[in-house]
Parts: C-alpha cells; structure tokens; sequence
C-alpha cells in the first residue's frame, strides 16, 4: 500500500475527474492519501472530501503565497482546528516564484507556525530558492514545538529537492523529507544521491498532483495514483525492496498525519 502524503484535490474536482482519480488510485494500491489546502477554497474542499472519504483521506488547511494580501489567520485557525485537518499548509518560502514579497512571505510563514504551535499540529511546509530562511524558520519551530513536549514529528518539507546537509537538518528537527515524482527525472542524479544517502524512517512519498508527473508519465497531467510510481523509483534508486519502501514510507505518514496504520480503506 501507498500513501501519496501531497495531492492537490481541487484540480480535479474541477474538471470532473475527481471519482475516476480516486479510483485510479486505489487500483494502484494508493490506499491513502493527504489532500492539501493552501487557500480557504482549497481548505474547505480538502475538509469536504476528507471529512466524505474517512478512510482513505485526510486533509491540510493552510495560506500559501498567493494568499499575502487576503490571509485572514484566525478564519485559517477554525477551519484547522477540525479534526480532519491533520497539519498546517500548505504553506512556507519561495524566493524563486515571490523574490519581491520575502517579507511578506516570512511573516506569513510566521504566522502560520505559530498557529501550528498553538494547535500542536505538524507543518506541511515549502521551500524553494529560501533555504536558510526556511532552516532558521524550522528551527526555531522544532525548538517550541519540543519544549512543550508534543509528539514528533513536527512536519514534513514537501517536494524535496535541497542537498544532504539540507535534508540531514531537517531530519534532525524531527521532519520528515518527502520525495515526489522530480526524483525520477534524468537530470536528478543529485538528488537520488540524496535519497540513498537516508534513512528510510525518515522518508515519505506524494505526488504533488496534479503537477510533477514522474518518468515515464512526466508531461501528462500527474494523479496520486503515481504515488505508487514515486515509491517505486526511490526503492529503485536506494536499491531497496519495492514493500520495504512502500510499508515504511507508509507508517512514517501515519505517524506525521496521526493515523492508525492498522485502520481499514473505506471510500
Ligand atoms: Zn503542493
């Protein structure tokens, strides 16, 4: 079994797709997955379908970049204080996409882990072209998140693509690292270094869909069906055994969603 820990839902239910990708899935034996927020839109969907399908899905609620200007902290605070909303985001830093907004996009980010901290629920949190901001950030998250004694882990860097040091960081401030479909690319070498170089108990899979298709799919329109693709390149890649990769990176989002492994798929 599967577990793609990053899909964002809503792209689907637009075009209609939405029932014939959860089946998809579960034929690939993605039998669980995290459906991402990132805006009130987004939240309340992945609330909606999270709170319709127990069994198979839970959900995230978070403000991300393109929320600066319109974030409204406590809205975001009651629609993550629902049981189904297992983890804050997504949101975090990206100076590639937003380099005129930094401030903006800290303060945001500030914001948000704050929150995550007042309602002891992990972070889902990205990063891109900010990697100092994001470790300081992290950092210092990791710390409160640990004085006050909540269970680990405290969130996971999605789509991950920074070098060892990076990830053995984050590892260290008790996050998880999650691998997506750029680990299959040809210019990846790097990054299979990376992925190899791990433990597996602090690895995860998503699919960041609809973006991000994996090879041999890269180009079409990316389903959390190839979560199960993901989870195949990386036991590929670390020279694992494909159910070793699968049951471990599938107890390790149990853990980071705060799931009973053992709880059956209902849909
Ligand atoms: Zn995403």
């Amino acid at each position: 079994m599967f577990f793609d820990t990053h899909a964002h839902l809503d792209a689907f239910a637009a075009d209609g797709s939405l029932e014939a990708v959860v089946s998809a899935a579960l034929a690939a034996r993605v039998s669980r997955l995290a459906a991402i927020g990132g805006s009130p839109a987004a939240d309340d969907f992945a609330f909606a379908f999270a709170s319709a399908h127990p069994g198979f899905a839970v959900a995230t609620a978070g403000l991300d970049r393109d929320q600066i200007g319109s974030a409204d902290l406590p809205a975001l605070r009651e629609r993550a204080s629902r049981d189904a909303v297992r983890a804050i985001g997504e949101f975090g830093l990206d100076y590639h996409y937003g380099p005129d907004t930094r401030r903006e996009q800290r303060a945001l980010a500030e914001g948000q882990l704050e929150l995550a901290l007042a309602l002891a629920k992990p972070v889902v949190f990205h990063s891109r072209d900010a990697t100092e901001d994001t470790l300081a950030a992290l950092g210092e998250f990791s710390r409160q998140w640990h004085a006050n004694g909540f269970p680990g882990p405290c969130g996971v860097l999605h789509c991950f693509t920074l070098d060892r040091a990076t990830a053995e960081t984050l590892m260290s401030l008790d996050f998880f690292v999650s691998f997506s479909g750029i680990l299959s690319f040809l210019n990846a070498d790097p990054l299979r270094e990376v992925a190899r170089a791990l433990p597996l108990s602090s690895l995860l899979v998503e699919t960041d869909s609809p973006y991000l298709a994996p090879r041999p799919h890269r180009g079409r329109r990316n389903e959390p069906k190839f979560a199960a693709r993901v989870a195949e390149v990386l036991a590929e890649t670390r020279g694992e055994p494909l159910e070793a990769v699968a049951s471990a990176t599938f107890a390790n989002a149990c853990t980071l969603y705060r799931i009973q492994p053992n709880q059956g798929t209902e849909t």
